[in-house]
Parts: C-alpha cells; sequence; structure tokens
C-alpha cells in the first residue's frame, strides 16, 4: 500500500499473531496510561478485527460504533484504526462499554458488550486495587505513597486483564448492518464576524451574511467528559 498507509502494518502483524501486549503498548502511546478498561478495549477491538478479516487504513474500510467515551475507547481506536480523525468512529452517548465493529463492504459485524458483573469480577481478583481506586482517583485523597503504589498496581491489573478469558469479559454476538454512507466531503464558507473558515453545514445566514454558531449564538453539540450535551455559547471568548 506504499508510504499512503504504512504505520499501521506494525499493528496488524500484532492483531494476527495476537499479540495482546503489543497492542496494549501501542493503545499507551494514545491513552497516556494503562488502566483496566484500556486492556478491555484492547481485546474487544483484537478479536472485531480477527473475526472481520478486514485490515484497515483508516478510509473506513471498518466502522466502531462505540457506546461511551472512556478508557476502553482508545483500546478500539487504536486496534480497529476507527478513529475520531478518519470518519470511522461513530459514537453513540449510551453510556455503555460496548461495541460494534462492522465491515463496511458487507456490513458483517460483532458486538461486544462488558459484562455487568466484570468491574466486581476484577476487583475480586486484586483485593488491594478497590479500596486504592477508590481513594486515589474518586476521592482524590491518596497519599503520595498510595498514590505511588496505584501507578504499579494499575498498570499491573492492566496487563494480567490481557490473559483472562474474553467470553468472561463480554457477551459477543455477530450481526449484520447497513452502514451509514462514507463520509461527505463540505465545502467551507467564511464567518463575516469572526473570519474563521466553517464547514457550510454548520454555517447559518443571517441577513444574507454567513455566521460560525459561537458567531451567531446558536445551540450546538459538544462531546465532553460528561457525555454528549447541547450548548451554546453565550459570550465570545
Ligand atoms: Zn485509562
Ligand atoms: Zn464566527
Amino acid at each position: 500500500m506504499h508510504e499512503f498507509a504504512e504505520a499501521r502494518k506494525a499493528i496488524e502483524a500484532m492483531i494476527r499473531s495476537d499479540d495482546l501486549p503489543g497492542l496494549l503498548r501501542q493503545t499507551e502511546y494514545l491513552h497516556g496510561h494503562l488502566c483496566p478498561y484500556v486492556s478491555l478495549g484492547v481485546k474487544a477491538g483484537h478479536y472485531a478485527m480477527k473475526t472481520l478479516e478486514r485490515e484497515n487504513i483508516g478510509m473506513e474500510e471498518i466502522i466502531a460504533i462505540v457506546e461511551c467515551n472512556n478508557c476502553f475507547t482508545d483500546g478500539i481506536q487504536v486496534v480497529t484504526g476507527c478513529t475520531f480523525g478518519n470518519n470511522s468512529l461513530i459514537f453513540k452517548d449510551l453510556g455503555k462499554t460496548a461495541v460494534t465493529v462492522a465491515r463496511r463492504e458487507d456490513g458483517q459485524a460483532v458486538r461486544l458488550a462488558l459484562r455487568p458483573d466484570y468491574t466486581e469480577q476484577m476487583l475480586s481478583r486484586y483485593p488491594a486495587a478497590g479500596p486504592l481506586f477508590q481513594k486515589v482517583i474518586v476521592d482524590r485523597q491518596g497519599s503520595p505513597e498510595e498514590i505511588h503504589r496505584f501507578q504499579h498496581l494499575w498498570p499491573a491489573i492492566s496487563k494480567k486483564e490481557l490473559e483472562v478469558p474474553l467470553e468472561e469479559q463480554f457477551t459477543i454476538r455477530r450481526l449484520s448492518l447497513t452502514l451509514p454512507a462514507y463520509a461527505p466531503i463540505f465545502a467551507s464558507q467564511v464567518c463575516s464576524v469572526c473570519g474563521e473558515a466553517v464547514m457550510e453545514t454548520r454555517v447559518r445566514l443571517r441577513q444574507g451574511k454567513p455566521l460560525c454558531l459561537t458567531c451567531a449564538g446558536e445551540d450546538y453539540f459538544i462531546l465532553t467528559g460528561h457525555g454528549m450535551t447541547i450548548t451554546r455559547d453565550s459570550d465570545h471568548d
């Protein structure tokens, strides 16, 4: 595939050879740390790519539909190659650690949803992890020593969880999907107030002049750690 799509070959090779630790290492570059849920995303992505047997160079050969924006999703992005930027990552704001990965050519897909008792099972495997997670991450009250312990324990768990049978972590089913059409390419217009270029589907006309949603003071969707909400910018910043 020439230089156009060289870099993902290493990841595709790791998928074929079931190199889960290698895929986890790749994901750490994007995610920034190792944790149990990033490990789950790596495993789900690996299983889906093995099942669908289609290489992905980010031209929408493979589509991933995620139902959460937690650590899991970064494992999915790295291993499947479906990302926010290449239009093959679809986000459904359902708050479930679940993904459906589909093959563009025929809509064949696989869905993996985290079993409801996963967290309980996982924490029972590592008794020190639950209280430490609560103190350091949830309550943000860990001592320097506890933070240090947590930063050793969490990656160790992430790696250990690669060895747990996938069926103990996920329910898995095959399905067939009708996928949305390829992402369109839209032209841009220039906002008459701020002077920035805006995709034409986001332009609003005021007295015949194009405005971006911010300058028009209109609602738009925003994805934050709280999920997808509607907001508007009342003041320019
Ligand atoms: Zn994480
Ligand atoms: Zn503007």
